[in-house]
């Protein structure tokens, strides 16, 4: 499987678990997508400390956590209706349209908004 290929597959706001490392098995919504570094930011999941300098809303300054990001190989996406971890299928429609789909049930992961 190409990298090229992986891109495209988590998007900000899916559901994603993650398979592999430390938060192996947690899951998350996905915040931001890093397609360059090829890998996402995941809500509340690979908290890194940081040093900050004093604010107005936190004088003393000290340590505060951020989500640190996760390489896409190691997260794998939630289906919203058969709730496994799914490798992401392609479904073209007929009018040329690319959605993805869950190689488990089968089920469009895009939801026509
Ligand atoms: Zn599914």
């Amino acid at each position: 499987m190409k990298e090229g290929a992986l891109k495209a597959q988590i998007r900000k706001g899916d559901l994603v678990r993650v398979v592999t490392g430390k938060e192996k098995g947690k899951e998350g919504a996905v915040l931001k997508v890093l397609p360059v570094k090829h890998s996402v930011i995941i809500e509340g999941l690979n908290l890194q400390k940081r040093a900050t300098k004093p604010t107005q809303a936190n004088p003393k300054g000290g340590i505060i956590e951020r989500e640190g990001r996760l390489h896409l190989s190691n997260v794998m996406l939630l289906c919203g209706s058969c709730g496994k971890a799914a490798r992401v299928g392609k479904k073209i429609l007929p009018d040329g349209k690319k959605l993805r789909m869950c190689n488990r049930c089968g089920d469009v992961l895009d939801k026509d908004s």
